[in-house]
């Protein structure tokens, strides 16, 4: 059994409630780690040597070449050691190896990208009305930011709030899923390793009602970023209104996957089933609600179903698996819930909706990948995240009721569809109300591009210049001869 502790200012420490909790392996049930089960006290050491590091012991001073230069070691220590951070992350999410390691390139990629933009700032001198007086425009760091990420992507999602505030010259206190901490620990101990000076990164593990709660209410905290579903990123901004502090929230997502007639139809059911599949539809921006054009309808769901039927579920030490298993017993239980409802609502199951048959997975959180079809925009199934491997399918016979019914939904995380059709594609790339519209693909995203949600997919960005541009404030420096 791995055991591991937390990170506090400098010091790798148990908790000080004396509690430890064990990570399980979603393939079986059985425990993988022991990790300390941090509290409210915990997240406020962290806090305090955070802003001790902060407020005097200059590290936003830092020369910003010096803090790209530290993110550039944290890469290359990150290339060091990809394979075990692949196999952790494997470990604690159950998802395959290959998964593991394509997330790991895109991590070291994030490092990368923010190390080289962290220098490249230099704020700019703007025209004064007032003659003979000179003003500034300057981005400083926030200060104290406390990260609290999932467990679906759990470093990559850590990453992208790391990374971004490290660069600006901010110091945190990150706070992964009590369900899969690993690779966040592991990143941890690289930090320290590449020299981040004490107090600059901080790791306290342990339950969102307590420890998350604590970063997000803290007066001590300037900045919260938060990933997670809507009803957490709701209590956060309550929590966080005590100091008015910073919020930044990635949400849920219900993404419609919309298939024109004239859509490349092989392509399209490959990305349709890859939007979904992929880490057993654990994916914020799952292409789960798809919308086919009346004229293919019943081609597409045959092809589906086809492909569907083959997908091979299973643990990621066979090689022959392509969809592992959900994240917990608790989550299985809630897709199972949703395929209830689903049905209950007079969806049609067409393939899946129950746990595999196989004896060896028994003991696992294993749910068969599934079809329902005859689906209408407003069923419970279409609107709400279901977080698993579980896809709809809607039928719509004009664009304008395509548009329409794809924006009927309090998410905006991501969207996407299908045409051969030019005017088409800037007329409905411009009408979708999402933070990502993809057309002619699925679920892409680089560090490059900003990612974040409409509506209540969220508030903020990350990645991309304006990921770090999260992270700062700006000052207005005025000066008169
Ligand atoms: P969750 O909201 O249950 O938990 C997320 C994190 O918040 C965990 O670390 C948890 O411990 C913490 N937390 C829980 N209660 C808290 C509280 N009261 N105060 C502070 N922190 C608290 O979400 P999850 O189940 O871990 O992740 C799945 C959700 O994340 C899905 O809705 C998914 O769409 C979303 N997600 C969004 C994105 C995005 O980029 N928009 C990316 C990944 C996941």
């Amino acid at each position: 059994m791995i055991r591991k502790k937390m990170y506090i200012d400098g010091e790798w420490v148990e908790s000080r409630s004396g509690r430890t909790s064990q990570s399980l392996n979603p393939c079986d049930g059985t425990p993988i780690a022991e990790v300390p089960e941090g509290n409210r006290e915990d997240a406020r050491a962290a806090i305090a040597a955070a802003r001790r590091a902060f407020d005097h012991d200059g590290w936003p001073q830092t020369p910003a070449a010096e803090r790209g230069a530290l993110l550039f070691k944290l890469a290359m220590l990150i290339e060091r050691d990809k394979e075990e951070l692949a196999e952790l992350e494997t470990l604690d999410t159950g998802k395959t190896l290959e998964e593991s390691r394509w997330d790991m390139d895109d991590i070291a990629g994030i490092f990368r990208y923010y190390a080289g933009l962290a220098d490249k700032d230099g704020g700019e001198v703007i025209e004064s009305p007032v003659p003979d007086t000179t003003s500034m425009v300057v981005r400083e760091p926030v200060g104290v930011c406390g990260q609290i990420s999932p467990w679906n992507y759990p470093l990559l999602q850590a990453s992208w709030k790391m990374a971004p505030a490290l660069a600006a010259g901010c110091t945190i206190v990150m706070k992964p899923s009590e369900i899969t901490p690993l690779t966040t620990i592991k990143i941890t101990e690289l930090a320290e390793e590449a020299g981040y000076s004490r107090g600059v990164v901080n790791l306290v593990l342990g339950p969102g009602s307590a420890v998350g709660d604590e970063l997000a209410s803290s007066h001590d905290v300037d900045l919260i970023s938060f990933t997670g579903g809507i009803v957490t990123g709701k209590k956060i901004i309550q929590a966080a209104s005590s100091n008015v502090k910073k919020i930044a929230l990635e949400l849920g997502g219900k993404n419609p996957n919309i298939i024109f007639a004239d859509a490349d139809f092989d392509l399209a059911v490959d990305y349709a089933l890859n939007g979904v599949f992929f880490h057993a539809g654990q994916i914020c921006s799952a292409g789960a609600r798809l919308m086919v054009e009346d004229a293919i309808y019943d081609d597409f769901v045959a092809a589906l179903k086809a492909r569907i039927e083959k997908i091979v579920v299973g643990k990621w030490t066979d090689e022959k698996t392509q969809m592992g298993p959900v994240i917990s017993a608790e989550h299985l239980t809630k897709v199972e819930e949703y395929v209830e409802i689903a049905r209950e609502e007079g969806a049609r199951l067409l393939v899946g909706g129950k746990r595999p048959d196989d004896p060896e997975l028994e003991g696992g959180y294993f749910f068969m990948p599934t079809l329902f079809t005859d689906c209408v925009h407003d069923m419970r199934i279409v609107q709400e995240e279901v977080f698993g491997p579980v896809i709809t399918v809607e039928r719509f016979s004009s664009e304008e009721e395509a548009v329409r019914l794809a924006n009927d939904t309090v998410y905006g995380l991501s969207a996407g569809f299908w045409t051969r059709d030019t005017d088409r594609i800037h007329r409905v790339s411009r009408a979708l109300r999402f933070g990502t519209v993809w057309v002619n693909d699925f679920n892409v995203y680089f560090v490059q591009a900003p990612w974040g949600g409409y509506k209540q997919s969220g508030m903020g960005r990350e990645l991309g210049h304006i990921g770090l541009e999260e992270y700062t404030e700006v000052k207005h420096i005025y000066q008169n001869h």
